[in-house]
Formats: C-alpha cells, structure tokens, sequence
C-alpha cells in the first residue's frame, strides 16, 4: 500500500452516464454537472442535493498534478467510491454528443 502510486486508466462511458454523475470540483467545492448546481463538497455530498443524482464521478479543472494527487488522496482517506475522469476527455466526450445531438433535431 505504501508504494501505490496512481496511474491512468481509460474507459469507455456513455457521456450521458457521466453527465448525469459527475461533479467537477475546484478544491473542496464543485458543481453538479448534470444540474449545474454550484458550491457541493464532493467530500461530504455523496448525492447532489438538488437533482439528488448519484456522484460517481468527480472531475476537476486542476492542471496542476500535484493537487491531483491531493484531490485523489481525499477520496481515498474518506473512503469514497468517486472516480476521477479527466477534464480534458470528459469535455470531449460531451462536446461530441452534444453535437451529435444537433444533427438528430436537424
Ligand atoms: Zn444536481
């Protein structure tokens, strides 16, 4: 356990899964993505409190590795079951459906 280090792993979701589930967070406090609601502590909310979606997964705008790590290791001492999904493909993931579902109401 001492040694563990944390590493990437990819997985294929549905972007709609992952709206419906997902808080991007700064430091403490995030925003529900699937409701917009602001200010949740994804340490303390294990639901939102105004959509009451399931948070399974937790995001971040944080580019800085090292509170990565910090927000990961949060998690871990609180023994949540959130998992981090990069920023960068999860807006990818929603960009693509979002556009896709321009083209279905065209
Ligand atoms: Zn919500």
């Amino acid at each position: 356990m001492a040694n563990e280090k944390f590493v990437r792993v990819y997985e294929s979701f549905d972007p709609e899964e992952l709206k419906a589930h997902t808080i991007v967070i700064d430091e403490l406090e995030g925003q529900c993505l699937n409701c917009k609601t602001l200010g949740i502590n994804y340490l303390k909310n294990k639901v939102c409190p105004s959509c009451q979606n399931e948070f399974r997964y937790v995001a971040t705008n944080a580019r800085n590795r090292e509170l990565i790590i910090k927000i990961l290791g949060r998690i871990r001492k609180e023994g949540l079951s959130l998992k981090l999904v990069e920023k960068e493909d999860l807006d990818k993931a929603l960009a693509r459906d979002a556009l896709s579902d321009l083209f279905r109401k065209s």
